[in-house]
């Protein structure tokens, strides 16, 4: 069997197609135009690289950005009085804080400052119990855009077997709600799970998010299967060069799965798209307006 390559790229440039329609109608219909404060501390390069794309993805779409870039050096209460202003600046329909943050700062402590409703990353423990308790919320963006990805594949979710190899706050624990939340049975793996390849193998939906690179091998996998890695691992390529990986052997698991993600040009896209509605989603809510049908 070949897999099917669930285009990442195409489906993120279509979903930031229509949040940037969107964006155009609430601009021409209401006079709101959504505002999104990207927050960066430190000189950390991926950090840099990654905030300077998402600001240039929300100017894309139509929206505000407010970037905030601060020392290396800034304290948990100066960055506290900085989510402060950005909490009540009604301007700013989103705040996202990127991590890590430098050792001095409790990034929890800085997260439980955001306000709710402004939470467009789903991190606050509001918006986090309200996903676990299938409330309606501010669910984070990767697995968000994997929920996205699969349902490209399997219109419905529900009662698929479904296995999420990782159990972190970003992802593996919030993608474990989405899936409950659509019906799967799910089961969620980590590194004390015993036998591993073989809870990979019960997977109709495999979710791998656990930055070891291609640790999922070919015949970990059920024939058939569907695949989303979430997984960004550097690795030595040739000619001294570095070159990104996923969590899943792709070579191998392509001659078996039905349908997977590449790495790069899956889940990574698709994330910077669900920020951007997220983004969308919460300037509706401030403004009491119906969100989007996206
Ligand atoms: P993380 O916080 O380091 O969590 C990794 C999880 O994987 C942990 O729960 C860990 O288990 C588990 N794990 C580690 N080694 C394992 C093993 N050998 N077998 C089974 N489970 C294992 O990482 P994260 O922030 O969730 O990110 C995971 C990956 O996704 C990384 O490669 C990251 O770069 C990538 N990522 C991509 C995007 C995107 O937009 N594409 C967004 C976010 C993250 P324990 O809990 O037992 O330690």
């Amino acid at each position: 069997m070949t897999a099917r390559i669930i285009d990442g790229k195409t489906i993120s440039a279509d979903l930031r197609g229509k949040v940037t329609d969107a964006v155009h109608r609430l601009r021409r219909d209401r006079g709101v135009v959504p505002g999104l404060a990207v927050v960066l501390v430190g000189e950390n390069p991926a950090s840099e690289v990654y905030v300077r794309n998402k600001s240039k993805a929300v100017t894309e779409a139509g929206m505000q950005a407010f970037d905030r870039k601060l020392p290396a050096s800034t304290s948990e209460a100066e960055l506290t009085s900085l989510i402060a202003a950005l909490n009540s600046n009604e301007q700013v329909n989103g705040i996202l804080v990127q991590l890590p943050l430098p050792k001095q700062i409790d990034a929890h402590k800085i997260i439980a400052a955001i306000d709710p409703a402004k939470d467009v990353d789903g991190f606050h423990p509001y918006n986090v119990g309200r996903l676990a308790s299938g409330f309606p919320a501010l669910v984070p963006c990767t697995p968000m855009g994997c929920i996205r990805l699969a349902k490209t594949v399997h219109s419905s979710l529900a009662g698929l077997e479904a296995v999420v190899i990782g159990r972190s706050n970003i992802v593996g624990k919030p993608m474990a709600q989405l899936l409950l939340a659509e019906n799967a049975t799910v089961t969620i793996a980590h590194s004390k799970t015993v036998d591993l390849a073989a809870v990979c193998r019960r997977a109709d939906l495999l979710v791998a998010a656990m930055g070891r690179p291609e640790l999922v091998r070919g015949d970990w996998l059920k024939p058939g299967a569907t695949v989303i890695d979430v997984g960004i691992n550097r690795v030595p390529g040739d000619g001294g060069k570095s070159r990104i990986v996923g969590d899943v052997n792709f070579a191998e698991a392509s001659k078996t799965v039905g349908a997977i993600t590449p790495v790069p040009g899956g889940v990574g896209p698709m994330t910077i798209a669900c920020l951007l509605l997220n983004t969308v989603r919460a300037a509706c809510a401030q403004k009491g307006l119906p969100a989007p049908g996206l």
